[in-house]
């Protein structure tokens, strides 16, 4: 796994390959569009458990905002730095445009490992994190969610920063909140759930279906035990789990409550006693019929795209795959259901609690469910037309579906 890939230049080399089909209309547009609009750098300090007092460093990219208020999560890892949040950033205004959500792309992060921290501590860094950017912040200006690492509890001790700093609750400024302060039924569920959607009819498209198919997740936050889960509900089979620690592999298939119990317990997958156990890299290599990577950024690249043995690729993290990787796969016809439409259940039901907040009226889970099946439906139709109709791979497809519509927006308000 190579970490020299700039997960900002694949989003530029992505958004490159897509422009050849929209050139030369919106050439001044494209040129803006290639870097953030704004990357904001604070400093937070913390006072700690010790009585100390560390700085850490923040960000918060907002890469485009045509067509609505910047969207997207925060993160809290240790390797956060600029270039992946502006990467981030440059994805999250990809995603939403694919979805034709009416908002634009941020992303924000921490370099901290959270797990060093106490709970008073991360309240801290949240809290003095909303402090430092919240005049950039806002529901129509800039609204984050959660993202690797960052979960509802973050996001309730931020909206409750940021709506005393300005003096009036605002819920719409945060979402993946928890249900008690206005967070959307369904919205814990929504990423795993918005891939089970395009998977499904992803595979209706070609006559097949999920039941019987023997799939691998590679895992690290709460996403893919959801959707480790909702397979198996409609009948695949389980082969493959890894965490940060490592992988196991099993034919017969894998117990995923058992796995979740380890999890809850702060272990590995590979304190599993079945399976066969493999490091990360080994795992992604493995034969199955679907591989979804859902950790994070640059597993698939020159170094093993060869190797893969998956039918077919579904990215729940973003940018798992980088485009030299993308170029290996196409030719190999492995299709790879890109992250900007896969994993797009997050912000659309992030988008859905910030359209109920507005609104102070909240939907049923099964009405949020069913508004967001046919958002991913609809999706997963435009870049299916768009991919043939260009004979281009299915990331292709979806970024020219999703630069059109952004340039187009930056040329009618004519953005400078
Ligand atoms: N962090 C998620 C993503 O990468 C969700 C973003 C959001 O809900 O705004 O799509």
């Amino acid at each position: 796994m190579s970490q020299s890939v700039n997960p900002f230049e694949s989003a530029r080399t992505q958004m490159k390959a897509a422009y050849e089909y929209l050139a030369p209309k919106y050439d001044h547009e494209f040129t803006l569009a290639l870097s953030p609009e704004r990357i904001i750098e604070v400093s937070i300090p913390v006072v700690m458990d010790d009585g100390s007092t560390r700085m850490f460093t923040g960000y918060r990219s907002q890469h485009n905002g045509a067509r609505g208020p910047y969207k997207g999560g925060i993160r809290y890892h240790q390797d956060v730095n600029k270039d992946e949040v502006m990467a981030l950033s440059t994805w999250m205004s990809i995603k939403c445009a694919t979805l034709d959500l009416p908002l634009g792309g941020g992303k924000g992060g921490i370099i901290v490992n959270p797990k060093e921290l106490s709970e008073r501590e991360l309240e801290e860094l949240s809290r003095g994190y909303v402090r430092k950017l919240y005049k950039y912040l806002g529901p129509t200006q800039d609204v984050p969610a959660p993202d690797v690492n960052t979960n509802g509890k973050i996001m309730a001790w931020m909206v409750d920063e940021y709506s005393k700093l300005v003096g009036s609750w605002t819920p719409g400024t945060f979402t993946g909140k928890p249900v008690s302060i206005g967070g959307s039924l369904g919205r814990d569920t929504a990423t795993a759930q918005g891939g089970v959607y395009v998977l499904t009819s992803y595979l209706e498209s070609k006559n097949e279906n999920i039941a019987g198919k023997k799939v691998m997740i590679q895992g690290a936050g709460n996403a893919w035990l959801v959707m480790a889960h909702l397979l198996k509900e409609a009948g695949a089979t389980i082969v493959g789990v890894s965490d940060s620690h490592g992988a196991i592999y099993d034919t017969s298939g894998i117990d995923i409550t058992a796995i979740e119990t380890l999890k809850a317990a702060k272990k590995s997958v590979q304190d599993h006693i079945s399976g066969t156990h493999y490091t990360n890299a080994e795992f992604l290599e493995l034969p199955c019929d679907i591989l979804i990577p859902a950790a994070l950024e640059n597993q698939i690249t020159v170094e093993n795209a060869n190797k893969i043995q998956a039918k077919l690729l579904l990215e729940l993290a973003n940018g798992p795959v980088t485009p030299d990787a993308d170029t290996i796969l196409f030719s190999r016809s492995i299709p790879v259901i890109p992250d900007i439409l896969a994993n797009a259940g997050g912000v659309t039901v992030s988008y859905f609690e910030q359209v109920q907040n507005g609104m102070n009226y909240f939907w049923s889970r099964e009405e949020v469910q069913e508004k967001l099946k046919l958002k991913m439906n609809q999706a997963l139709k435009w870049v299916l037309a768009s991919s043939a109709s260009h004979n281009v791979m299915l990331r292709t497809g979806a970024y020219i579906v999703a630069m059109e519509r952004i340039l187009e927006a930056m040329k009618t308000r004519a953005t400078e």
